[in-house]
């Protein structure tokens, strides 16, 4: 029986949330704090693992902890115990981050994509059935894809299943972040919606571009360009469910029917278009954390079952 704390942490690129919960219990000592405070230069796994430590002796005082669980917006490897990258901060590059902490804190370490965090709450909140596969799309700054075979996320060969933000949708012009040419997150992420805005709509806040824009030819389009990557992995894996979130989708005035009836266009007919399942993810503050500590206990309830 775990009895302990369970810490969930959801590392952005803006600010790291942290919480903490009993089995069963209610999300406690919720904060959120700049990430550049703590990550920025060489120093980032010192200054997380202190802030770690603080935040057990002063927010839990130092009652049992079970373990932690660190959401991150890296690429990780497979066996989810090394950070490969993480875009824009420079120290979490190459490091063996679970191994670190874990040493450091003298408690089990947990990390994983923060998509797949995000995933967990949304699959808990809507009480979705985790048997075969089930799929998350976030459009943010980026897109992130969850994909979950059986209720636990499926990392692939070197740890790098669910880039959908990368796959090619017929355009050039437009240089990914990862280097690609035409990646679909050049055409369907938080990312353009910012250049169009330049481009078309210098004088409006972001925030409102489909609230006062959506019926223009580009933002269509940037609907139409979302459905077609959602339909995209829907044509291939066939998922029982599908959940959409993350800021864009969140925005004021998005148009969720039309990238619904979108996505029906471009997913194959008869099936799967005639079963397909979408759900909208709700943003909130604590999403990641309390996927973090969802996952650990999904985690641990499946070891136990192969013990
Ligand atoms: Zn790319």
């Amino acid at each position: 029986m775990e009895k302990g704390y369970m810490i969930g942490v959801d590392i952005g690129g803006t600010n790291i949330r942290i919480g903490a919960a009993r089995e069963g219990g209610m999300l406690e000592a919720f904060e959120k704090t700049s990430s550049q405070a703590i990550l920025a230069g060489e120093q980032a796994v010192e200054h997380l693992i202190d802030f770690l430590r603080n935040y057990m002796h002063e927010k839990l005082k130092s009652q049992e902890i079970e373990g932690i669980v660190l959401g991150l917006p890296s690429t990780l490897n497979a066996a989810r115990d090394h950070v490969i990258q993480t875009p824009n901060i420079e120290g979490l590059n190459d490091v063996p981050l679970k191994k670190l902490l874990e040493e450091a804190l003298h408690i089990p370490v947990l990390i994983e994509r923060d998509v797949n965090l995000l995933f967990c709450n949304d699959a808990d909140r809507l009480s979705l059935d985790p048997a075969g596969i089930n799929i998350g799309v976030y459009v943010g700054t980026g897109i992130g894809n969850a994909i979950f075979i059986d209720g636990l996320p499926y990392a692939g060969t070197d740890g790098t299943a669910g880039e959908l933000g990368h796959v090619y949708i017929g355009r050039r012009g437009k240089v990914c972040g990862c280097g690609n040419e035409g990646c679909a997150e050049c055409y369907a992420g938080g990312r353009r919606l910012v250049e169009l805005r330049e481009e078309a709509y210098p004088t409006d806040k972001i925030g409102k571009l489909f609230q006062s824009h959506g019926e223009d030819a580009a933002l269509i389009d940037f609907v139409d360009t979302v459905a077609a990557m959602v339909a995209m992995e829907v044509n291939i894996l066939n998922p029982g469910a599908i959940v959409l979130g993350g800021g864009v989708l969140n925005m004021e005035g998005f148009p969720r029917e039309r990238l619904i009836e979108a996505i029906h266009r471009h997913t194959r007919k008869p099936l799967p278009e005639k079963m397909l399942k979408v759900f909208f993810s709700e943003d909130a503050s604590e999403n990641g954390v309390r996927g973090a500590i969802i996952y650990a206990r999904i985690r641990n309830k499946a070891k136990r079952a192969v013990a």
